[in-house]
C-alpha cells in the first residue's frame, strides 16, 4: 500500500516520535493510516517488532475522536462503519445489508451495480440475514470493546 501513501508508515512512526502537536496532526489528517490494510508485514519484519498495524489503528480513532480525517478517507470509513453495523446487528457479515448500509453512508449508489445480478445467481448474496440466536452476548461485546 505504501506507494499509495502520503506518508510511508516508516515516516509516520518517525514523526510520532518527534512528539510535536503539529506532527502529530500530520499524521492524524494524512490518508495513509486509511490505507494500512493491517496484513501486518511490516510487524513480521521489524527487527524492533514495533507494532505498526496497531498504532495504526489506534491513530484512525483518534483521527476520527479529534475530527482530523482526511476527506479521501470517506468511503473508507463508510465502509468500515457499515462491516460492524452487520457484525452488530446480526452477529455475522451479512453481505446485502452491509452493501445497501455502504452505498446509504457513500451515496456511491451505482458503484458496482452491475455485479449484483451476478452476485446473486451465485447464491453470493442473501437476502434475509443469518442472525446469531445470543444477541444479547453479541450486545455485551459491544457495549465492553467501546468502552
Ligand atoms: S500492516 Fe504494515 S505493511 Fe501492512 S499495510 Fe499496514 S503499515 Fe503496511
Amino acid at each position: 500500500m505504501a506507494i499509495e501513501m502520503d506518508l510511508p508508515p516508516s515516516m509516520v512512526m518517525r514523526l510520532l516520535q518527534t512528539e510535536d502537536n503539529d506532527n502529530d496532526v500530520d499524521i492524524l489528517k494524512s490518508h495513509s493510516i486509511w490505507l494500512c490494510v493491517t496484513c501486518e508485514m511490516c510487524l513480521s519484519r521489524c527487527p524492533m517488532e514495533i507494532d505498526i498495524p496497531s498504532m495504526m489503528d489506534f491513530l484512525r480513532q483518534e483521527s476520527m475522536r479529534r475530527k482530523l480525517v482526511n476527506k479521501q478517507a470517506r468511503n473508507i470509513i463508510a465502509f468500515h462503519k457499515s462491516f460492524l453495523n452487520s457484525i452488530k446487528y446480526t452477529g455475522r457479515l451479512f453481505e446485502l445489508g452491509l452493501i445497501i448500509d455502504y452505498k446509504r453512508q457513500s451515496f456511491n449508489l451505482m458503484q458496482d451495480i452491475t455485479l449484483a445480478p451476478g452476485m446473486i445467481s451465485r447464491g453470493k448474496l442473501h437476502f434475509i440475514p443469518n442472525i446469531v440466536r445470543d444477541r444479547a452476548h453479541l450486545k455485551k461485546i459491544f457495549k465492553k470493546t467501546s468502552k
